[in-house]
């Protein structure tokens, strides 16, 4: 038999994505006829709002199928229109990328800013990719742990301790996935002003910008000062704030050689996102009434639902959630449930767990240790309250029957 090929170092020292790997074993029972439970996705179940959808499709009929090089400037535009009402950030179409997502953006960006041996500060728990995209960079992660003690949101001095010679950029990501962890403005001004003292370059990953519940207001990092504005590149885009996650539609803006070098390395990998998805996410930013109604809706409905989620989390046995106050996700600890058995099978891990929940339950939830965890898992309320009501009663009957 001829030898197999073998694959790319590179790939190889990668983990794949947990949250599709839970997916796909949830599909995989769903499609042998089990009724399961999916908390495992992170998207929106909400339809994209009919205004954007209709935009999309008429772009498409109306030939807007080429490459997007037309479509580009417009959407562009518009960005740098929402950073300045929104964000009160000011930049210029050409300090915009538009990518395929704003993972693709953030793929991107590891990739011109990071060199072999660099060290990149992320916050535990964190999302899967930024690991990942950090590795595949060549980069070396450097994992900064936090705790419910502190709404997992890190203290400035942790910060400042682990800056080295050797740090290249830190990773903000508020409101967080997984943990729903949101910085107050305050606490971002104090994070910031290590970052500027170090002069080291900083991504602030604010794709759940719109989905925050309270009071807390948004702040952009960039925005605190014109310095910060040189260190830091902002992420954003379509995918969560409009229910657009099928389109790919992503972006990042900042200083213009990091942008341009961004540009120039999506240039060799995909070129433009489709145009036809570009005038979807351009109608989102220009049709501002029809689009903020969208989002106030949507965002009404997640708060119910966390509300919902989080408080049938803390009534199981075992189980604690702080309030997760942004983004979509339950972050309970289940360390309490560690050395129970179900079944035949002990728990000792957020893994062990998920399995037994999955199997037993017919519930889908992510492990902890996706994320740098070891004591939780994530569960995603972008879902009906019908679901939220019938995965928890699985759950319930699991651990407190
Ligand atoms: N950042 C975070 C924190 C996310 O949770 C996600 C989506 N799961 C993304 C970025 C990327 O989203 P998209 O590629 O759909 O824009």
């Amino acid at each position: 038999m001829a030898a197999k090929v073998k694959l790319a170092r590179r790939i190889c020292e990668v983990q794949p994505s947990a949250t599709l790997a839970v997916d796909a074993k949830a599909k995989a029972l769903q499609a042998q006829g089990v009724d399961i439970v999916g908390y495992g996705v992170g998207e929106p179940d909400f339809d994209t709002p009919a205004h954007i959808v209709n935009a999309g499709a008429a772009a498409m009929k109306s030939g807007d199928t080429k490459y997007a090089a037309k479509r580009g400037p417009e959407l562009k535009r518009l960005i740098v229109e929402k950073l300045k009402r929104e964000n009160n950030l000011e930049y210029r179409p050409e300090d915009v990328i538009v990518s395929n997502g704003g993972k693709q953006s953030l793929y991107n960006l590891c990739q011109v800013l990071i060199d072999d041996g660099d060290e990149v500060i992320i916050v535990a728990p964190y999302w899967v990719s930024y690991l990942e995209q950090v590795r595949l960079a060549g980069g070396k992660p450097v994992i900064l742990n936090t705790t419910e003690a502190t709404a997992f949101k890190i203290a400035p001095r942790q910060l400042e301790q682990a800056i080295t010679p050797k740090t290249k950029l830190f990773i903000h990501n508020s409101p967080s996935n997984p943990t729903g962890s949101v910085y107050t403005p305050d606490e971002i001004r104090a994070i910031a002003a290590v970052i500027e003292k170090a002069g080291i370059c900083a991504l602030s990953d604010e794709i759940y910008e719109h989905l925050i519940y309270g009071d807390i207001k948004f702040l952009s990092m960039a925005s605190i000062s014109p310095r910060l504005k040189e260190l830091v590149v902002t992420v954003n885009g379509a995918s969560k704030t409009f229910s657009m996650t099928g389109w790919r539609i992503g972006w990042a803006a900042g200083p213009t050689d990091i942008v341009k070098a961004a540009l120039k390395f999506q240039s060799h990998a995909t070129s433009d996102p489709a145009a036809f998805c570009q005038a979807g996410a351009a109608e989102a930013y220009a049709s501002l009434r029809l689009s903020a109604e969208a989002v106030t809706s949507m965002r009404a409905q997640f708060d119910q639902r966390r509300k919902l989620m989080h408080a049938r989390l803390n009534k199981l046995k075992g189980v604690t959630c702080l309030e997760p106050l942004g983004a979509f996700y339950c972050f309970p600890n289940i360390s309490g449930v560690f050395g129970r058995q179900f079944g035949g099978v002990t728990v000792k891990t957020p893994m062990d767990f998920c399995g037994v929940a999955l199997e037993q339950a017919k519930v889908a939830l992510v492990p902890g240790e996706a994320f740098g965890s070891a004591q939780h898992v994530r569960l995603s309320y972008a879902t009906s309250t019908e679901l939220i009501n019938k995965g928890l009663d699985r759950l319930e009957q699991l651990l407190n029957g």
